[in-house]
């Protein structure tokens, strides 16, 4: 048994292929910190031809996933103490940096991939929480569930070298991060700022807070705004907050 155990009802096994060239996340597979188990959806249909979809009742485009074969998937999966189980769907709750954390304490988390035109209404009861990437439709659960597998790995206690870049990254706190440089000084010319050549850890910090406060009141307010009780007042123009924290 590993830190985290992912266990992955899914009718393309083969999409998951790409864990094997995600660079810190195959090396936490590899160093046992997590654990994949995928199980075939297909293998748990009905019939000769194992079928797992079937036309809508009612009418209708596309072909809908049968209870059935996801509820067999699911019983056959030992659950361990600490275990959810995650709906991939684009009516779920969208997908946030804070979930990874709250999940970040389970021992197992089941994720169900639908495909096609969804699964059969009953699959809901499975799922202790829908989970959506955002507001558009994809043609299969795959893709998030390996971004949830991805995202959730990385917090995981052993599986970045530097555990420190994970404090001020965007989305930690409800602020985007700070810009980044590498060599060289100037480039197309466009300058490093001087700041974070001066050697002031000082002036650093405070800079990057400025910068972190900035980008994401230009780009995200809504991140503030959900964050803090922020009030418009209307005697000012519309760029004049003011914070009730
Ligand atoms: N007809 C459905 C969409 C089906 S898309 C609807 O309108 O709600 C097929 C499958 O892809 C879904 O069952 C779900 O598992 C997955 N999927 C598509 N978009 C997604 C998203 N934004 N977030 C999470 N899963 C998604």
């Amino acid at each position: 048994m590993s830190n985290m155990n992912f266990e992955v009802i899914t009718l393309f096994p083969k999409a998951f292929e790409i864990i094997n060239n995600l660079g810190v996340i195959t090396k936490a597979l590899e160093k046992n910190l997590i654990n994949i188990n995928l199980h075939d959806l297909r293998e748990y249909g009905e019939g000769s031809y194992r079928q797992v979809d079937d036309k809508p009742y009612g009418g209708g485009s596309g072909m809908v996933l049968k209870p059935e074969p996801i509820y067999k998937a699911h019983d056959s999966i030992n659950k361990l103490p600490k275990s959810k189980t995650l709906l991939m769907s684009p009516q779920g709750k969208v997908l946030k940096q804070e979930d990874f954390l709250r999940w970040s304490s389970l021992d197992q988390l089941i994720i169900i991939c639908g495909q096609y035109e969804g699964f059969d209404e009953r699959v809901r009861c499975l799922a202790d929480e829908e989970v959506s990437m955002g507001d558009y439709v994809l043609s299969g659960g795959e893709i998030p569930a390996v971004s949830i597998i991805n995202g959730l790995t990385r917090i995981l206690p052993g599986t970045l070298g530097d555990p420190d870049s994970l404090i001020d990254e965007s989305h930690n706190s409800s602020l985007l991060e700070y810009p980044h440089y590498t060599r060289p000084r100037v480039f197309k010319d466009m300058k490093v700022p001087d700041v974070l050549i001066n050697g002031n850890h000082k002036e650093i910090e405070l800079w990057r807070k400025e910068q972190m406060l900035n980008r994401t009141f230009q780009r995200r307010k809504d991140l503030i705004e959900s964050q803090f009780s922020v009030q418009k007042h209307s005697d000012y123009d519309s760029n004049e907050w003011f914070w009730d924290i």
